[in-house]
This record gives structure tokens, sequence and C-alpha cells, in this order.
């Protein structure tokens, strides 16, 4: 059973750091957020839910708490914003160990800490089943300056941050073990993903992207998502792909996999400036090119360009 309302906000108070950002943080009824001059606020809410986003007895509770936070830290750095305070809405069922949440927040608060965010406020309800938990994390971009899924033009080059597939990969693996092997770091060689701050507000510092996203429901979806805002199409070089490698043998993912598995939170942008192999310690990679014409095309060892089909992860559509 989880500790009573009262106590669990006690404890998450106890655990949860200030920062500067932070006028007031847990404790009154709402936060006081000290914005920076010349900034616009980025507000972005993203649920983590038993059963849709993951499986109690697939996925360790550290990284379920960590995953619910860089949903959110993952959409501050498509824009090039800097998260300035995160908020947890908690839902959780009766007979939910309290030794799960205390995992799940460790996750999570290590992750709030590695990138300097405030856990500033939430709110704790139990649920009439499972766990759903919201994460809400307000940041700032100066005023016009945030990248939007809007600003790609025909003829800019399409790049990637670090490898796609991982995620996936190691979700295919657990669904296909019948023994209880856990979907972590040390049964599937997945290593779980970083939010990519530091790249996107070197991006935007740099003007180096016209428009970006964060790959959370797989490349095929979030491609589509740019192209449509953009009104642009998309031609991607199968070749091209960074495709991640698991497991101890370090076996390169399906393409499949790389193509339209979800929760990588790699960042995917357009530019029409030279892009540096690196930027902020994480690889970029070119995977292809905006053209004229709409629709996304897969262009193969063959060199000619077949439909790619948008097959990543959607709601109501299918389940874990
Ligand atoms: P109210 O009833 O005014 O919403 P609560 O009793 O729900 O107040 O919350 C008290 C304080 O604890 C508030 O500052 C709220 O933001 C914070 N809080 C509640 N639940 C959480 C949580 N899960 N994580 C972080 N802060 C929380
Ligand atoms: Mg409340």
């Amino acid at each position: 059973m989880p500790l009573a309302e009262k106590q669990l906000i006690q404890q998450i108070r106890r655990l949860a750091r200030g920062g500067s950002s932070v006028v007031t943080g847990i404790g009154d009824d709402c936060a006081v957020l000290r914005v920076p001059q010349g900034h616009e606020l980025l507000v972005t809410t993203d649920f983590t839910i038993e059963n849709v986003h993951f499986r109690r007895d697939w996925h360790a509770p550290e990284l379920v708490g960590r995953r619910c936070l860089t949903r959110g830290l993952s959409d501050i750095a498509a824009m090039g914003g800097e998260p300035r305070a995160a908020f947890l809405s908690l839902a959780i069922a009766e007979d939910v160990p309290q030794k799960w949440v205390d995992r799940f927040l460790k996750g999570l608060l290590a992750l709030a800490q590695e990138h300097k965010v405030p856990l500033a406020g939430g709110d704790t309800a139990q649920s009439e089943g499972g766990i759903q938990a919201d994460i809400v994390v307000v940041g700032s971009v100066p005023t016009g300056k945030a990248v939007l899924r809007s600003g790609a033009k025909p003829g800019q080059q399409i790049y990637v941050t670090g490898e796609l597939g991982g995620a996936a990969a190691a979700l295919a693996r657990m669904a296909e073990s019948k023994s209880r092997v856990r979907y972590s770091s040390h049964s599937t060689g997945y290593s779980p993903p970083e939010p990519r701050l530091g790249v996107g507000q070197s991006l935007r510092r740099r003007r180096l992207a016209s428009a970006m996203i964060d790959i959370s429901d797989g490349l095929s979806t979030d491609l589509e998502h740019i192209c449509q805002e953009s009104l642009v199409g998309a031609e991607i070089e199968a070749e091209a792909i960074p495709r991640a490698q698991v497991g101890r043998t370090k076996k390169q993912v399906a393409l499949d996999l790389a193509l339209h598995g979800g929760d990588d939170y790699e960042l995917l942008f357009t530019s029409s400036a030279a892009v540096p192999a690196q930027i902020a310690g994480v690889r970029v990679t070119r995977i292809g090119r905006t053209v004229r014409s709409p629709g996304l095309r897969l262009i193969g060892g063959d060199g000619r360009p077949q439909p790619l089909p948008v097959r990543g992860w959607e709601h109501f559509r299918g389940d874990l």
C-alpha cells in the first residue's frame, strides 16, 4: 500500500530540490516561478500510464520514473528551450507497494538532478486501478526564438541525433522473452533515453535548425509531423539512418524498428546550414532531405524512392 497522501507529499517535498527559477515550490497552492527577462514560457504535459506506456512486470520503476520526466524534458529540448521546473501529478492504486513509488521517484529525481530541474509541485491522488503519472515541464526560450515544427523549407537536409530503435528493440525482446527479465540496461543492453537538451539549445543558439521535433512516437510518425506543419515532403535514405546496437553482441536493430519504433527521444531537425557531426557531445547524422512534393519516401540500396508508410506509435491503434 502506498503512503497516505499527506505523508507522500511530505516525502516528495523532502526529496525535491529547489532551483533558481522557483520562488516558491512544493507546499503552497501554486508554485511561484521566476521567468528570465526577454524569455517566453514553454509548457508541456505528458501522461505515463500503466499498461499503455509501461508494464509493471517489464519495466523497472526507476526507468518508468526517468522516462516520465524524459518525455517532458525532451519536448522542451525540441523547442530549443531550457527547463525551469517540473510538476508531477501522480495517481496510484491502493495495491501499489510504496517501494514501487519510492523507486519511481528515485529514477525521476535522479534525472531532474542531472539537468538541474526542480520538482516544484504536483498533485497526488488515489486511482481506481494501476498507476497514472502526468508530468508538466515549464521551460523558457528567448522571445521569438523557439524552434517550431513548421519552419522547414523544401531542399533542406534532415538530421537526427543519436541512434534509433533501441527502445523498441528492448521492448520487442521483452515481449518475446518468457522469463521475467526486466526491461533494463542489465538484461537487454538497453540504455535509458537522454533528453537532448544541450543539443536543442545549441541548435537554437547557432540558428542551425529550421524545424525540430523530438522522436517520441517513431521516426516516420514524427517526420510526418514536421512535413505536415511545414508543408513539405521528405526523402529518407535507408542506409543513412543511425541504428541502435543492442544486447551483449551489440547487434544493430532492424531497419523497421529504427524507422517506426518509439521512445528514443532523439531530436529530428531540418537545416540548410553546415551541421557538425557532433553537437554537445551527441552524434548528429544526416538522413535525408526535404522536397517540394508532399509525403514521405524511403530510398533503399537501389537508389529508388518508395513510399514510406507512417507506422509509429499512435494511441487507439494498438496496445503495448
Ligand atoms: P492543493 O489541495 O492546494 O492542490 P495539495 O495538498 O494537493 O494542495 O498539495 C500540496 C503541495 O504539494 C502543493 O504545493 C503541490 O504542488 C505539492 N504536491 C502534491 N502532490 C505532489 C506530487 N506528486 N509531486 C510534487 N509535488 C506535489
Ligand atoms: Mg492538489
